[in-house]
């Protein structure tokens, strides 16, 4: 399937109104020579099948690009002015995380890629009273914004654009995609699945029954996907489609296939092209799930720094509940522990044995090192780190609260100071999760949430007659002097 895609003429800019070191790069051309590589024993494997775990040692892969030191030729400097010039072009392809496309995923030609409004969130400035309260100055990368209201879509967005890729180089005749899923990957997979050939594709999620949110569940349902939900926790939706993915022609979607780490990667350079490039002391906050987000973005940040596109890396806080946090005891203990999680409101990183771990702690042992910081809130604190953003102009989801609450710890503990660049990372809208909203402000919770409302954050409806007067009264309305 081709979108319709505008050549330059389109573009109200002409090229030859571009600088002339800018044209050559404009509309890249660039495909790179890309293979899964094994993160264990480094075998690789052409990109024409659908691949997730090595075929000989059964280990994660990652995918490569084996000419990226070409890439090197063009001095950092430039780079930024690429992609900065390349905004103003308008070509659909162009327009979400295929603006990066040499770095993202140069093996998909432009014309393969599918592009639904994902990408280029934004980055805006923590209200200053907020601020005050979290104890520091940041900023939110409102990844809500995208158009199943979660950064999966970034995943999501090169994942469909490889089957679609796939689908003409390849011949298929049928592609089946299927996830595990805490919510918003099913309403991303189930989004982009439906955007593609209805006579060859077919669309499959696979939830913990009452794990995921009204919203969530509506997403795939609407967008026509075929839904099934199992009991248990997530960690045992991924374990059936691992299985399924293993000895069934079907195509994974979750973030163990790692084409969805690819366009996750986007995160870090629209952070970076936001920041001017300046990731100097720059921290950012990410809840951990699945780990394959924190995974994409350490990605994306190595990938700019190998380029000299970016100064610095930048330290990555990883925030987790105290009821799913197998990576903060990671990294206090130096043992990693799948642990069976209990109820958290910051469900969609309810997750016990991360699938991507052996890949966060390899990033971390070979790059991150004392860049990589972890540590872990409590129920209250992520509901609350909500509850209370979102009163200052905010539209941050429990994971965003949770990123903010893990700030604020962090502050107080020093480990993050003023004058660094705080990024948070609100990784889906509030609207998803307005249901534990609810919860709090109908002292709803079962007990294992460990949530007692406060007052001061609890806000509900009052019904009254429909009488201006009556309104006036509660209101304690003053009249207007007559005239
Ligand atoms: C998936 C998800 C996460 C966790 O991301 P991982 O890649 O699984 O670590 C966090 N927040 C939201 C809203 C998500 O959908
Ligand atoms: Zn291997």
């Amino acid at each position: 399937m081709k979108q319709a895609s505008h050549s330059l003429k389109d573009t109200a800019i002409q090229l030859e109104e571009f600088p002339s070191e800018i044209r050559p790069y404009l509309i890249p051309a660039y495909e790179g020579d890309v293979v899964y590589e094994c993160i264990e024993c480094g075998s690789t494997y052409a990109l024409d099948q659908f691949l997730y775990t090595c075929p000989r040692c059964k280990s994660l892969l990652r995918l490569r690009n084996r000419d990226f030191n070409s890439l090197k030729k063009i001095p950092g400097t430039l780079w930024r002015k690429i992609f900065d010039y390349r905004k103003l072009l308008r070509i659909e392809s162009l327009k979400g995380i295929f603006l990066f496309k040499e770095i993202l995923f140069p093996s998909i030609p432009l014309e393969d890629v599918i592009y639904l409004g994902e990408g280029h969130t934004a980055l805006v400035r923590a209200n200053p009273e907020l601020s005050e309260r979290v104890g520091i100055e940041f900023l939110v990368k409102n990844d809500g914004f995208n158009p199943s209201a979660s950064f999966k879509d970034r995943g999501m967005a090169s994942a469909i654009s490889f089957i679609n890729y796939s689908i003409r180089t390849r011949g298929l005749h049928e592609v089946l995609g299927i996830c595990a899923s805490t919510g918003d990957t099913s309403a991303a997979a189930a989004l982009y699945l439906s955007y593609l050939d209805k006579q060859v594709v077919k669309s499959v999620v696979l939830l913990p029954r009452g794990k995921v949110t009204p919203q969530q569940l509506s997403q795939p349902l609407g967008s026509g996907a075929t839904v099934i939900e199992i009991p248990g926790v997530f960690d045992d939706c991924m374990k059936v489609v691992e299985e399924l993915a293993e000895n069934y022609q079907v195509c994974l979607l979750n973030s163990k296939n790692p084409i969805r780490i690819m366009g996750q990667k986007s995160y870090a350079y629209e952070v970076a092209q936001q920041l001017d490039y300046d990731t100097r002391n720059v921290v950012i906050v990410i809840p951990i799930g699945n780990a394959g987000n924190v995974t994409a973005v350490m990605e994306g940040f190595i990938d700019l720094y190998d380029l000299s596109i970016i100064p610095e890396l930048p330290f990555i806080l990883g925030v987790q509940s105290t009821h799913a946090n197998p990576v903060v005891q990671w990294r206090a203990t130096g043992t990693y522990q799948p642990m069976k999680v209990r109820p958290s409101v910051a469900q969609a990183a309810m997750i016990g044995d991360p699938v991507s771990f052996p890949k966060v702690s390899k990033l971390v042992g070979q790059y991150f090192k004392e860049r990589f910081l972890a540590l872990s809130v409590e129920e209250q604190e992520i509901i609350e780190g909500m509850l209370e953003a979102n009163r200052y102009g905010h539209v941050v989801c429990t994971q965003g609260g949770e990123s903010i609450a893990g700030l604020r710890k962090a502050r107080v503990q020093g480990l993050v100071k003023p004058g660094q660049t705080v990024v948070v990372d609100s990784t889906s809208h509030q609207l998803k999760f307005s249901n534990f909203q609810q919860m709090y402000f109908e002292n709803r919770y079962p007990a294992e949430y460990e949530i007692t409302p406060q007052e001061k954050f609890i806000n509900k409806p009052i019904v009254l007659d429909a009488s201006a007067e009556t309104i006036a009264r509660f209101l304690h309305l003053k009249k207007k002097q007559s005239r």
